[in-house]
């Protein structure tokens, strides 16, 4: 989905000041770098073809960023449908925490429920409310 606006805009016009404003860390400044250049030709590009039908396409190439939103836009999308697709249709609300370390053990799909305050909590996985 294309959108007016785009946070590489927001970057290219204020990440300058905001690097030094809040003295960025040199990771920070090369996330930034990296979601300025995505899908530009900073970073080159790759041609598609259709060996089906011939058809050719251009594109630039991605930064493959995980902070970059145009990298991890079809990802995002592949996530919702999946939790989407794997959500039973009653009334519930999503949650997510982190656990201490100290029940890693329970975590995963072979853990067993934990009750508390009459909701089943499964840790690792979605928090249902019933
Ligand atoms: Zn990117």
């Amino acid at each position: 989905m294309k959108t007016k606006f785009e946070l590489a805009d927001v970057v290219r016009q204020f990440g300058n000041q905001l690097t030094v404003s809040e003295r960025l860390n040199l990771r920070q400044v090369k996330v930034l770098n990296s979601i300025v250049s995505c899908r530009t030709a900073a970073l080159g590009g790759h041609e598609e073809a259709c060996d089906s039908c011939g058809t050719v396409r251009y594109s630039y190439n991605s930064c493959g960023d995980r902070h970059c939103p145009k990298c991890q836009a079809a990802k995002q999308a592949f996530w919702v449908d999946d939790l989407v697709r794997n959500t039973l249709p009653v009334k519930h609300f999503h949650v997510i925490f982190t656990a201490p370390h100290q029940l890693n053990d329970y975590s995963g799909d072979s853990a067993p429920p934990f009750r508390r305050n009459r909701r089943h909590l499964k840790l690792g996985g979605f928090v249902k409310q019933y």
